[in-house]
């Protein structure tokens, strides 16, 4: 099969399957080998790599992850998609095709059955619309990740790597610091894609810390406080926190915290460190503790 990393393979293979893009499945195909071989190469794959794809279109990069991988498995949910992808990637006995929404695929039990919980890393041009669910679901629901090298929307690239004060800092960009190091691979124009996006877009590699850079006696509340933190983003702690219907804390429990750590009571998420907020995480956790 032709290598479809170019838009004249990539509008044959459309043309002879009537294919229609969908713009609610956020599909836009890579047309660029320049791209493709970037991708593969900042996620460093070897023939002992097991890699779950998100999103395989028509097959374009499935078609590199399979030369360079021990095993891939790709999960797309447009189901029109399926029978090109059984065309495409013909030629390859390494590659599964699993035809069903991410979200819904229990990531961690697949990594088990096929590759008998070891690490996986996850190469993909995602989908945007679902781009943060799906980054944190990896994260958090157990699953070997060892590293995410994605497409991303530039935007979300610049949020992930973000810090304290910034406009784009905010609860993602503190779950990847808290979970990964992130690397900015390339930025990626729309003339990159067909059909082209709005949006510029960027190629971020995540690669999974052994242990979390911060300690917390609950994680669960860490990740409760930074959202709370963020959802009111204009308030001040004492009263975003205060105020939240997800957390028990009165106003005056946390301005306890806020004093104990000697910052000021009318500080705001968004000047506080991933550091900061497990510090007061742990403090929140304690001071609850108090009869
Ligand atoms: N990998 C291909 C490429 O680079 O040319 C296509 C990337 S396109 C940006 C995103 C792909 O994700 C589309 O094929 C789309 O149908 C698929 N997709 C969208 N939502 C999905 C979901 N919830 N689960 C699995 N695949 C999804």
């Amino acid at each position: 099969m032709a290598n479809l990393g170019n838009p004249k393979n990539t509008v044959e293979v459309i043309q002879k399957h009537g294919f229609m893009f969908q713009k609610k499945f956020g599909q836009n195909f890579l047309i660029d080998t320049h791209v493709l071989d970037k991708i593969i190469r900042a996620a460093g794959i070897t023939k002992d790599d097991f890699i779950l794809e998100i999103g395989p279109g028509i097959g374009t990069m499935t078609q590199y992850l399979a030369e360079a991988a021990g095993k891939v498995c790709a999960v797309e949910i447009d189901r029109n998609l399926i029978p090109i992808l059984g065309e495409t990637l013909a030629d390859y006995d390494n590659v599964t095709i699993i035809n069903e929404d991410i979200l819904k695929v229990d990531v961690a039990g697949l990594a088990m059955a096929e590759n008998g919980g070891r690490p996986v890393k996850v190469v993909a041009n995602l989908p945007y619309y679902i781009t943060t669910p799906i980054i944190m679901g990896l994260f958090e629901s157990g699953v070997p990740v060892e590293s995410i090298t994605v497409m991303v929307q530039k935007e979300v690239a610049e949020r992930m790597k973000s810090g304290p004060g910034s406009k784009d800092y905010g609860a993602l960009s503190l779950a990847v610091q808290y979970y990964a190091e992130a690397y900015l691979v390339a930025n990626v124009p729309p003339n990159c894609f067909m059909p082209r996006p709005k949006v510029g877009s960027a190629v971020i590699r995540l690669t999974r810390h052994r242990e979390p850079p911060v300690k917390v006696t609950d994680e669960r509340l860490l990740f409760q406080v930074i959202r709370a933190s963020f959802n009111q983003r204009r308030k001040t702690l004492q009263n975003g926190l205060g105020n939240s219907p997800e957390l028990p804390f009165t106003k005056e429990t946390v301005a306890k915290a806020l004093e104990d750590m000697g910052l000021s009571p009318i500080v705001r998420g968004e000047a506080l460190s991933l550091e900061q907020f497990a510090e007061l995480a742990n403090h929140l956790c304690g001071l609850a503790m108090i009869p």
